[in-house]
């Protein structure tokens, strides 16, 4: 099968399809035939090789992928062949065209939720339901502030947040991508390249301040997100790229918290809910992913250029 192997690491042009052994499911394991390869941040910080964890080389990046069970190991009762899946996580690289994975990984694919969409699931849609729910509690009434909503967490968390009857205020650093979050019911759509947005934000809240940031780049935002906070508010670190100097006061003086998200920690019992209620939420229509730029597998490089760019509108997907 053809794939994406990492030899060395360093620019997008690392990247390089090769012919490589077809995977063999072993007990527990299923073979997917990849239809749809989502494209996330982290493997371009992989790639590079700034990363704290890094894999041994050569490797296959990626995590998220939707397609057909092609075969499944001894053992496998959660799927047959032929069922249509999202993966969370693989064995050996979503960057391909089959991959293996562990049978607790892959996740039914509802009806009507296409490929494409399904390869935006695995780290956005987790990411954001574990960020809003389980680590920040938040409740339906709440009012939720979604600090780089046009992405592919930000929108998951746009949809999540506003199907448990929270109110959305979303920003976006393009008008284009501000418009897309007006068009996914977000209450409020700010510019977070606007120096005023937090203030416009507690605004927006009647002045109390709002209950929750998710933050997508806290080395930029954290120390201007805790003024914007309510009494016992709760910013969610969830994006980071640097380092950032708060002034903790703004903290006690409300009783607020500052907590961090690593999808690699989640918890086995967090993890079966979160995607028990993500399947659900495809489903039943609340959850639908956006997809932004589709690409030609071997267009891997054009891919991790373009995620880091800014202007997002939703998620870069490759097609084997
Ligand atoms: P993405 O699709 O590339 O989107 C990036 C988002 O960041 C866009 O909405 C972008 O908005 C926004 N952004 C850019 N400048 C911003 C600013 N000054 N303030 C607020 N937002 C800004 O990436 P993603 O998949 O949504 O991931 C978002 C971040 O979370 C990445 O840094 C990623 O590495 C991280 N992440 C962490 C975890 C975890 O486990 N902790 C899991 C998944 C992702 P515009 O393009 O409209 O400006």
């Amino acid at each position: 099968m053809k794939a994406i192997r990492v030899k060395e690491f360093g620019g997008p042009e690392v990247l390089q399809t090769a012919t490589v052994d077809d995977p063999v499911p072993a007990e527990g394991q299923v073979l997917v035939r990849v239809r749809a390869i989502g494209i996330n941040p982290v493997e371009t910080y992989i790639r590079s090789g700034q990363y704290a964890v890094l894999p041994p080389l050569p490797y296959t990046p990626g995590a998220d992928a939707a397609g057909e069970v092609a075969a499944v190991g001894t053992g496998v009762k959660q799927v047959k062949v032929g069922d249509r899946v999202y993966t969370a996580g693989t064995l050996t690289g979503a960057y391909a065209e089959m991959t293996l994975v562990e049978a607790g990984k892959v996740h039914a694919l509802p009806d009507g939720i296409s490929f494409q969409q399904g390869a935006a699931i695995g780290v956005p849609y987790a990411t954001a339901y574990h960020s809003l729910f389980q680590r920040a509690h938040a409740r339906p009434g709440d009012t939720v502030m979604i600090h780089g909503a046009t992405g592919g967490v930000g929108i998951a968390a746009v949809q999540l947040a506003r199907g448990a009857g929270m109110t959305v205020i979303a920003t976006g650093g393009t008008p284009e991508g501000r418009a897309m979050l007006e068009e996914l019911g977000a209450d409020h759509v700010l510019d977070h390249r606007a120096d005023d947005h937090l203030d416009q934000a507690r605004k927006l809240s009647g002045g109390r301040g709002v209950d929750v940031i998710l933050e997508m780049l806290a080395d930029v935002n954290l120390g201007k997100d805790l003024p914007a906070l309510a009494h016992e508010g709760r910013v969610v670190v969830i994006g980071n790229r640097g380092t950032v100097e708060i002034n903790a006061r703004d903290l006690m003086q409300r009783r607020a918290s500052i907590l961090g998200t690593a999808l690699a920690h989640v918890k086995p019992d967090e993890y079966r809910s979160l995607h028990a209620a993500l399947v659900a939420g495809l489903a039943n229509g609340t959850l639908n992913p956006i997809i932004s730029r589709e690409l030609p597998m071997d267009q891997a490089p054009e891919a991790h250029t373009l995620v880091m760019e800014p202007g997002a509108r939703g998620k870069i997907v490759l097609i084997p």
